[in-house]
């Protein structure tokens, strides 16, 4: 069975992935397969090198999950699984956190009684922004907007020391607005997006487009200012300074910080600022723009920060 690496998992994901509905009861279809043929189904998947599985909560009502959980058995820990929320859950963080911990429990994966304290659940940026904004860089600054430029792109907003989660939980998300409308196709299924321009490997393969050459961002920084670096840095800087002057004309944050890889490129606090400051619409912006003194344990600090 081919395997495919798979962005922020640290397994790589077979190629065909073993579908649960359907070792689960379902209204339209009843309980045609057994928990015996379920069982011996998963197994037969995992002989044949299957490490993908993809299930959801209501698929029989949680069924489907208790029967992969069992067929799974000491093997849950080298296969990914997958699971959803069904679209009648409320849109919030706790509801989202009462489903997850609802699939985990019949995976037999329970971990609020594993660990013996409670989970709780929130994205990386979100963690970033709320530690740099309580012990970082951001501390003295009510209104934070927290930005992670690395791998992938995210945002985080707080408020007077509280993460702003919006309507729908997706306040921040300024890596899919977008900045180019016909622009680079997204995985998230948008054109445009400022994950497909700024992004440390979004910025390696537009160096890829211009030289020829594959090289880690670090290098590519380092590279001599001839006409190809001169164009890819330009470029770097008037995306960049588009993403974050859209930012300032809506939200106006007091400060602006910067985290993830990307954020170790020193131009951007100089000519990057620049370029963001020529973009706003106001004449007297001065947002500080700031790289974050947390580093990578930002996110840590910011996870155990979440009340
Ligand atoms: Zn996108």
């Amino acid at each position: 069975m081919r395997s495919v690496p798979c962005r922020g998992l640290d397994k790589p994901w077979s190629v065909i992935t073993f579908g649960c509905w359907q070792i689960a009861p379902s209204g339209g279809w009843g309980d045609y397969c057994s928990p015996e043929d379920a069982e011996a189904s998963v197994k037969t998947a995992l002989e044949g090198g299957i490490t993908a599985f993809d299930t959801a909560e209501g698929y029989g009502d949680g069924e489907s999950e208790r029967r992969l959980g069992k067929a799974l058995g000491s093997q849950k820990d080298e296969v990914l699984i997958t699971s959803k929320i069904w679209p009648d859950a409320d849109l919030t963080l706790a509801s989202y956190q009462e489903r997850l911990e609802g699939t985990l429990r019949a995976l037999d994966r329970d971990l609020t009684a594993a660990l013996g304290r409670p989970v709780r659940l929130q994205n990386d940026a979100n963690c970033f922004a709320i530690s740099e904004a309580t012990m970082g860089i951001a501390k003295n600054y009510p209104f934070v907007f927290g930005v992670i430029l690395g791998t992938g792109i995210g945002g985080g907003i707080i408020i007077n020391g509280k993460i702003h989660h919006g309507r729908t939980n997706i306040a921040g998300e300024w890596g899919h607005h977008t900045l180019h409308q016909n622009g680079k196709k997204c995985y998230c299924g948008k054109k445009g997006c400022v994950e497909t321009y700024i992004s440390g490997p979004a910025l390696e393969q537009h160096w890829k487009e211009i030289t020829g050459k594959t090289q880690s961002l670090s290098e590519i920084v380092k590279s001599p200012m001839n006409s190809d670096f001169l164009k890819w840095r330009q470029e770097f800087l008037d995306n960049f300074g588009t993403a974050l002057a859209n930012v300032i004309d809506i939200l106006d944050p007091d400060v602006i910080v910067l985290g993830g890889g990307v954020s170790n490129i020193e131009f951007l606090y100089s000519d990057g600022i620049k370029n963001v400051y020529e973009k706003v619409f106001s004449d007297l912006v001065d947002t500080p723009i700031l790289k974050n003194i947390l580093g990578d344990s930002a996110g840590v600090f910011g996870a155990a920060l979440l009340d």
